[in-house]
Order: C-alpha cells, then structure tokens, then sequence
C-alpha cells in the first residue's frame, strides 16, 4: 500500500475496529486504478453495537454545555487547518480531484465546524406571554437524537462532515455510513473531532453494503433522524424506509444547473469563469454550472471563450501539481459519460467537441467535452451528467428560457448572468431552485443554506437552518 494514503476502519463503540473477521472491499486510486487500501465491512453485529454506542453517546454528549460543545467543534476546525495538506493527500488519492481542490475542500469544511461551533452558542428558545397569571410557557430546543447519516463520493470530507458538524453542534450523535469507495479522508475528519475532545460513542462511523446498512439503521428505533447526500434514486430508497419508520429525514440529491447568459453582459469573462466553474472536481459536483443557455446575440462568443479555455485544461492524476482537471472519482461515472456522448453524437441538432490534448492510460479519466445543440431533447440537457460534459444551447427570450430552464425535475442551484435589474428579479423570482448565483459562481457558504426543491430533495443544510434540521421544539408550559 502507498505510504501517504490512511489506515481505514470502522470506529464503534469508542474504539477502531480493522479487517480482522471481517470482509473487506478494494479502494482504488481512479487516476491509476491501483488498489491502495482494504476497506473492512461492518457485520450486523458491529452495526447493532454502533446504534448502541450512539445511544449511550447522545446521552453523555447531550449534557456537554452549548458552549463546549461549541468550543470543541472550533477546535476541530484548527485540527483540521493544521492537517490540510496530509489529508488533501488522502482525497486526492480516493476521489481524484488535484490536490489544489481537496485542499480547498478541507477549508471548507473546516469553516462549517468552526460555523456550527459558533451556532451552537447562539441557538435559543422561546419565552411566551402567558394567557393566565402564574403560569409560564417556554419553547426549548432539543436535540432530536442519534442520527443515521449517510455520505457521497464527490465530497468525501465536506458533505458527510457538513452532516457532522451541525449534528454534534446540535447535541445530537450518529452513526455514519460514509462512501465505500472514498473512505480514508472522513475517517481523518473523525480523528480531529476525537482529537479535539467529542465525547468518543457520540461518532460511529461504518462501511458495509449500503442498502443493507440503510435498511439496519433506519430500522432502529435508536435513530431519530435521517440525513442522505447522494443520487436521486437513491435518495427515493432512503425516503421510502424513513418513511416507512417515520423518521424525519433531509435528503440533497443531485441537480442540473442552467447557466442562464443574457446579451447584456460582458460574454468572454463570464465563459472563461464558466468553464472554470463547470470542471471543477471533473465536474462532479450536485451545484456545478450544468446546462448553459446562451442569450442567441452572444452565444457564438461564449461557446469559443468557453470552449478555449476548457479544451486547455491539462487532465491528469489529481497529486500532479500540473494537472487542472483529475480523473472522475470511479469507473461507473466514465460509462455514464460515454452513454451521454454517444446519444448526442447521434442526437438530430447536437454536435459533439473534446479536447484532444491527452490524458493518462490506465485511470478513469474523460476530456473536457462541449455539446452544441439546438434543442433540449438530448439526454445531457435533460439528465445530469455529474461529469466533465457541458451542454450549450441559445435561447431567445427571458419567458422562453425560464420554461426551458424549469423544466426538469432537478431544482438545486440555478445561475445567471445580467446586468438589466428587471431581468435579475425575474430570473431570482421565477427559477425554481433552492440556490441561486446571480453574476457569480459562488453559490455555498457555511453560514447559507444549502438544499434544493423538487426532486433535488428537501430539508437544508448549512446555515442557521442547518442546526435547526438537527432539533425539535419542545413546549413546556409550567404553573
Ligand atoms: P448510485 O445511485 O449508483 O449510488 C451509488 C452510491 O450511493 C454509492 O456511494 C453507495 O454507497 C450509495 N448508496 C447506494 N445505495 C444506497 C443506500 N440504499 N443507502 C445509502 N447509500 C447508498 O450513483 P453513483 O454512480 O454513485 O453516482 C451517480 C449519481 O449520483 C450522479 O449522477 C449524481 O446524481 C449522484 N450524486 C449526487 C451527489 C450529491 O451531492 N447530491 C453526490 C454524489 C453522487
């Protein structure tokens, strides 16, 4: 095994289990296809005792006051800040985006626990008039319980982190299914919340087959709350089984960004940072700019501007110091790229251009890839493709592109470019999306919420309305 990459295991019960009795499954380097590390497999048993243990932690970390907990998710944000560079390593070796990125996304995540500490202090109840004297009504807010949590690939640090942050902020504990396939770096943001002083059964972290695992710990009565980042027929499997048990339970599930471009902006700058935005990550990001609507009067200078300088993006193994663009995080993403591309390479009005610089053999890499077309009726207009392909079309009107651009399911992150105040509203009223950048790419803050409408899922993280997901109001009223 590779030096740099992490010890991987299970941590239940306060305690880190290996692949001792255990089945294990590869993780591999997608920029190589190497196999770095053996991934053990929780057993029902280990998945009974980390319900267990999250429910003796809920109790012990539920009496920490709001503000050492507060203080120790701050904490964790220094340990993680310290520990950025060894643990970019470890995502870039997993998931493959260049180091530069992973770097970025320890940050990030830093920034959230630091965020969540903050709100831990600042949450309160409710004080209300009486309607009869001596008697006194108060609103508190509790923390819901143990919750099952269940992580992506693409952000292997932010999002099950996000979770993390706002769940302990909240004083709740969980057990934690990270992805199978990138399991080392979350398992390092753990090490920093035990590090920085979380009681130890409140985090339970397993890996295992997924639907099993989901099906076990939504099932407990031990759970009090479901939390799932990930595709959306997933997301339909977790709702079902949440549903079925009535849990409460927040679901961000994957979006089809419109870019929307009016004719009234300066068109070169905006391609440029579009295409910047749009391969981040090799494109695997649920907010990534996804499908661009190009005002007709400037769309031939956006698709050469954007086309430029994606087609200069140097591809290849994320731990390069060279490479702009790592390879997608598995296997499965390259066939889903191959099956968009070969639909619109025969798709009436669409026509299909790569780059033809060259990417390394032997790992999931696929080139930075534009399709022009005419219409919506081609599949990577219509489904996202969590990929480095980037539909462009033109469009005429601001009535006629809303309707295009509302007309998925996917309702995540919207983006648009203008600088007519009338057409800014219209488009921040009237784009159905949980998040939108207006003449920007910025579209997530620790302190913003993040979530989507329709079938990008429901529920919100981040912000103050991410701590509240975490807790339940409780009446009391006292004569
Ligand atoms: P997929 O639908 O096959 O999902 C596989 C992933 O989901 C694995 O990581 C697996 O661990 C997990 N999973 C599968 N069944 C599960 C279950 N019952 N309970 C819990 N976890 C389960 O898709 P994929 O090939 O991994 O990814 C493709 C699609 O996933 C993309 O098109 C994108 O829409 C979506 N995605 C979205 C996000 C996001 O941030 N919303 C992140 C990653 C992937």
């Amino acid at each position: 095994m590779p030096a740099q990459y992490t010890a991987l295991g299970l941590y239940l019960d306060g305690e880190w289990i290996g692949s001792r009795d255990r089945d294990c499954v590869d993780v591999t380097n997608p920029a190589t296809s190497a196999v770095i590390g053996q991934l053990p497999l929780a057993t029902p048993d280990d998945v009974d005792r980390a319900l267990a243990s999250a429910q003796q932690g809920f109790e012990a970390w539920r009496t920490v006051s709001a503000w050492d907990r507060g203080a120790v998710l701050k904490r964790t944000a220094e340990l993680l800040r310290e520990r950025a560079d060894a643990i970019a390593r470890v995502i870039t070796l997993e998931e493959g985006k260049t180091l530069p990125e992973a770097r970025g996304e320890i940050l990030r995540t830093a920034d959230t626990f630091e965020w969540s500490g903050e709100e831990a202090r600042h949450r309160c109840g409710r004080l209300l008039p009486s309607g009869a004297p001596g008697v006194r009504q108060l609103v508190v807010e509790e923390p819901v319980g143990p919750v099952a949590a269940f992580g992506p690939w693409n952000f292997p640090v932010l999002s099950p982190a996000r979770k993390l942050a706002e769940l302990l902020a909240a004083g709740c504990s969980c057990v934690i299914k990270p992805a199978e396939e990138t399991p080392g770096s979350f398992l390092e943001v753990v090490r920093a919340c035990l590090d920085a002083g979380v009681t130890e059964r409140a985090v339970n972290v397993v890996f295992g087959d997924p639907p099993v695992v989901a099906e076990h710990l939504i099932a407990s009565p031990i759970i009090r709350k479901v939390s799932f980042t990930g595709s959306i027929p997933v997301g339909r499997e977790i709702a079902a089984l949440a549903g079925r048990h009535l849990k409460p339970v927040s679901l961000e599930l994957g979006g089809h960004a419109p870019v929307i471009v009016f004719d009234d902006v300066d068109v070169v700058p905006v391609a440029i940072a579009a295409a910047r935005a749009k391969f981040r990550n090799a494109g695997q990001i649920c907010v990534v700019p996804s499908r661009f609507f190009v005002h007709r009067k400037v769309h031939d200078r956006f698709v050469e501007a954007f086309t430029k300088t994606a087609f200069a993006l140097r591809v290849g193994d994320g731990l390069d110091e060279a490479t702009e663009m790592g390879p997608l995080a598995n296997a499965r993403r390259v066939v889903a790229m191959a099956a968009l591309v070969e639909d619109a390479a025969t798709a009436v009005g669409a026509t299909v251009q790569t780059s033809d610089r060259d990417v390394p053999q032997g790992g999931s890499f696929w080139r930075p890839t534009v399709v022009l077309t005419q219409s919506d009726d081609v599949c990577v207009m219509r489904e996202e493709p969590f990929g480095p392909i980037a539909p462009i079309t033109p469009f005429s009107d601001l009535r006629e592109v809303l309707t295009r651009a509302n007309a998925l399911g996917y309702g995540l992150a919207g983006y648009a470019f203008a600088r007519s105040f009338e057409t800014r509203r219209a488009v921040a009223d009237r784009l159905a999306v949980g998040m939108l950048a207006i003449n920007s790419f910025e579209i997530s803050t620790p302190e913003s919420p993040f979530g989507g409408v329709k079938d990008s899922g429901h529920g919100t993280e981040g912000g103050i309305e991410g701590l509240a997901a975490y807790l339940v109001p409780k009446y009391v009223n006292e004569r």
